[in-house]
């Protein structure tokens, strides 16, 4: 956990360009943005992915999809957005702490 990158960014030791910070969460803009609109929502708890997201730690999920929409509109593009996350090695996930992209400003692609 100490060599977390997103864990630092949440202490301070990494500068982000911070959107929004509350005591569960951070958002703050992707150092590579892949659509016009790209940002990033973690839970201040490090969690390394959405595999480990069980009954005890899930209202936190809910509440950075609240706070996804609150963001989105602010920056007015809550009409079209997408939210993903990716799992794992076979998902190409290469931060092991659970982040939420959000991705929007644009007519996105279809993926698979
Ligand atoms: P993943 O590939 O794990 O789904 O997404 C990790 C994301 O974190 C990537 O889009 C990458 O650009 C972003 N990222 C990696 N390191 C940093 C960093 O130090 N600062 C910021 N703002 N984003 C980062
Ligand atoms: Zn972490």
């Amino acid at each position: 956990m100490n060599d977390c990158i997103f864990c630092k960014i949440i202490a301070g030791e990494i500068p982000s360009k911070k959107l929004y910070e509350d005591e569960l969460c951070l958002a703050f803009y992707d150092i590579q943005p892949l659509a016009p609109q790209h940002f990033l929502v973690i839970p201040k708890e490090h969690l390394t992915g959405a595999n480990k997201i069980d009954a005890n730690n899930a209202a936190v999920v809910g509440h950075i999809f609240a706070v996804i929409a609150k963001l989105t509109a602010q920056l007015n593009f809550s009409d079209g957005y997408r939210v993903v996350t990716n799992c794992g090695e076979d998902a190409g996930q290469t931060v092991k702490h659970l982040h939420f992209h959000v991705l929007g400003g644009k007519q996105l692609g279809s993926f698979n």
